[in-house]
């Protein structure tokens, strides 16, 4: 019996791996589509801070005034950055694979605002202990970007050690430095918990998509091959009796809208019982698909050929009248009687017999509605049957057309 898989760490660190390298191209494409968004709206925050800290606000202190031209700086630095990021992030939505850079763009993008963010709140305490921008940053990038948890783990983890060993040199009250310290490790945490939820939400759901999209396909393959099975004869490949009339009462009734002629053609193989008993069943399905193979190279696209049952066809011949037709069913019965059948099979290659050519004959019947005239299928049929009927009746190996007394239908 195979054990069952242990759910220790390392099995979850394997799966996860496995899920991320399943899903990394899909998760490329939503933080590059996020980027190209986002880095507009940085662009714009950015020019705001620029304009008011740069332009508008006029400090009283000189402190402050150093501060707030420190910040427009800072701002001004990033705006060449985010739109960098905006033309990666652009062009890599209209290539099938991504460039080198724009792979790495993603991780690259957090590690440069998180740098920044630190720098601007360690500007920010001449003015304030608040470590605003820098929380701002953790959590804008855990919402924007979907990251691997191992990356979002170091990148957290370094980028509060960074902080708070900058924090260290630049607050000397120590209850304001633990107190901002503390809080940017609860603001790293918290981004690092909702980054981790975002990404395994986004790969469930990928997952589970894939396997949809994937059981749809299956599904949409096995209706096709069920309507397959349900209109096609297995042994010849035909239309089987049951599609085969539902094609023919749609070429009915197109003859009797566009006013134009449909003949309809019962084919009955002769003495096939004979081929079956003298060669066995199997070499009489052989004749059968030989005989299929035949009718199909001669017959046009638009005509339909099907199997009846047993050893009798139909052949459909939209747009043709009687003469047409008669032509076309000569043409089957001298094919068919031309072309008889190798039986190569393998108990007779070594006998005298050696590899047979089995004779072929088919007798045919042939009825035609024409413009103007009324019927349905089952009339049509029944009067090529009777017509097929006569031909056997009158030597087989022949074709016999449907005449004034085997029809009710002539106005
Ligand atoms: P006729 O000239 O009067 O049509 O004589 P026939 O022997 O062709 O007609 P009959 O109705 O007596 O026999 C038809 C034979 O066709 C009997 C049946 O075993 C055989 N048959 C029907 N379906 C199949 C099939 O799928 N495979 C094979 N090998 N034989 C079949
Ligand atoms: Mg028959
Ligand atoms: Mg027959």
């Amino acid at each position: 019996m195979p054990k069952p898989e242990r759910s220790s760490f390392r099995a979850t660190v394997a799966r996860w791996q496995r899920e991320w390298m399943a899903v990394s191209d899909a998760a490329l494409r939503i933080n590059l589509d996020h980027l190209s968004k986002a880095s507009w709206l940085m662009v714009l925050l950015n020019l705001g801070h620029v304009a008011y800290f740069g332009l508008w606000f006029e400090a009283v202190h000189p402190l402050r005034s150093a501060w707030a031209s420190n910040v427009a700086q800072a701002h001004a630095l990033m705006v060449l950055p985010m739109l960098g990021v905006w033309a990666v992030a652009h062009q890599s939505r209209k290539q099938e694979r991504p460039s080198q850079l724009a792979r790495i763009l993603p991780e690259l993008t957090a590690c440069v605002v998180l740098a920044w963010a630190i720098h601007l709140t360690w500007l920010d305490q001449a003015v304030s202990s608040a470590i605003s921008a820098y929380v701002n940053a953790c959590a804008a990038m855990a919402i924007l970007l979907l990251l691997r948890p191992p990356y979002a783990a170091l990148l957290y983890s370094v980028a509060w050690a960074w902080m708070a060993w900058g924090l260290g040199s630049i607050v000397s009250e120590p209850d304001t430095l633990a107190n901002a310290r503390v809080n940017a490790a609860s603001a790293s945490l918290l981004s690092f918990w909702v980054s981790v939820l975002l990404w395994r939400r986004f790969v469930q759901t990928e997952l589970l998509q894939r396997a949809l999209a994937d059981t749809n396909r299956r599904l949409e393959r096995n209706q096709v091959q069920l309507e397959t099975l349900a209109t096609t004869d297995a042994l010849t490949g035909l239309l089987n009796r049951r599609a085969l009339w539902d094609r023919a009462r749609v070429e009915l009734a197109r003859a009797q809208r566009e006013n134009t002629p449909l003949s309809l053609l019962v084919l009955d193989l002769d003495h096939f019982k004979q081929v079956n008993d003298r060669w066995g069943h199997l070499a009489g399905d052989a004749v059968l698909r030989h005989v299929t193979a035949l009718m199909q190279g001669a017959v046009r696209r638009t005509d339909v050929v099907g199997r009846l049952g047993g050893e009798e066809f139909v052949v459909l011949l939209p747009q043709e009248g009687t003469e047409s037709g008669t032509r076309l069913a000569e043409k089957l019965r001298h094919l068919i009687a031309d072309n008889p059948m190798a039986w190569d099979n393998a108990e007779l290659i070594n006998t005298a017999v050696g590899t047979p050519n089995l004779p072929i004959r088919v007798s045919i019947g042939g009825v035609s509605l024409l413009p103007g005239e009324k019927g349905s299928m089952e009339e049509l049929l029944d009067m090529a049957d009777k017509a097929l009927y006569r031909a056997k009746a009158s030597g087989r190996n022949k074709v016999v057309w449907a005449t004034q007394t085997d029809t009710l239908l002539r106005p």
